[in-house]
């Protein structure tokens, strides 16, 4: 299971507890911003890598991102914690359960509406939108993105990153750049990034006022990609595919044609006189299995559980 299941999981345990309960306490000891209000509800429980977010009714958003070190669990009232009161980062109270994170290395919160109120104060990115938006700034956020497992279609998506990139945005900025969407955000250099964000953003401005978006001029429907899965790519004839992901499952569309770079499922050629016999001895097919590009290392995150 990747690191990113693990939260996941998490996060589904917890929003079972939590989502909907009015709260009874809230403590945490090194809280970076302000306080969910006692006996507000909590709205929604989402992750994204190792990040994972829990929004409250009066707009109160917390972070925390787990890194090596942060789990999340969940208590009765009268059960034993199995860490330390002081490894206690945060601890959330509702009728039946008490959800404790322990260890995280960011615990902090924000007003979702700070940001239309003071942009640039609060965790959002720079709004694409918007003329004055500071390109470099997202450009470092996507540099310095923490998870640099992240596919950057994801990347896109996370207002911490920039605002304004929607669904239908991710999908053709990434076939303008001919990037694959799998294409994980640590492998990309300051070129592709900026290029990202610089198409981004001149992508949303171009479509600001119109009621329909074109993002290709001349193409039926005005989109390369997007809405038109099983269609022949316009610029290389390939076949474009769609795909449900990430946390809200949303559709993503790609042509495998001509966005294959960057794409990290696509295994690394082996160096030269090392390729994978057709039908090797047993003991060479245990050897061939442990090279680094044949190994899967999908089970090694034993930090993050729930009880
Ligand atoms: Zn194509």
């Amino acid at each position: 299971m990747s690191e990113g299941d693990t939260i996941h999981r998490t996060a589904t345990a917890l929003r079972t507890a939590l989502v909907g309960k009015p709260m009874r306490s809230f403590s945490a000891p090194r809280l970076v911003g302000p306080m969910p209000g006692h006996g507000r509800t909590i709205e929604r429980v989402s992750s994204h890598g190792r990040h994972l977010e829990i929004i409250w009714d009066d707009g109160i958003t917390m972070h925390t991102h787990m890194r090596m070190t942060g789990s999340w669990h969940l208590y009765r009232h009268d059960e034993r914690w199995r860490k330390r009161t002081d490894q206690m980062r945060v601890a959330i109270e509702v009728e039946d359960w008490v959800a404790v994170c322990f260890n995280a290395p960011v615990v902090e919160t924000y007003r979702q509406f700070d940001r239309h109120r003071h942009p640039g104060f609060g965790r959002f990115g720079p709004d694409l939108c918007q003329p004055t938006a500071d390109l470099g700034e997202c450009v470092d956020r996507v540099l310095r993105y923490p998870d640099p497992d992240v596919p950057i279609s994801e990347v896109l998506l996370d207002q911490h990153v920039a605002c304004g990139v929607g669904n239908v945005d991710r999908s053709e900025v990434l076939w303008a750049l001919e990037l694959s969407p799998f294409a994980a955000v640590g492998s990309l250099g300051v070129d592709d990034a900026r290029a990202t964000v610089e198409t981004a953003a001149r992508l949303l401005r171009a479509n600001l006022s119109d009621s329909a978006r074109v993002t290709v001029p001349g193409v039926s429907g005005g989109l390369a990609v997007y809405g038109r899965n099983g269609q022949r790519c316009g610029r290389c004839g390939d076949t474009v595919q769609v795909k449900r992901v990430g946390e809200m499952n949303r559709l993503l569309y790609w042509c495998p044609g001509c966005q294959a770079r960057g794409d990290s499922r696509i295994s690394p050629t082996p160096p030269l006189g090392m390729e994978r016999p057709m039908d090797p001895h047993p003991a060479a097919a245990l050897y061939l299995s442990d090279l680094p590009w044949n190994r899967r290392d999908d089970d090694h995150e034993p930090h993050a559980d729930t009880a």
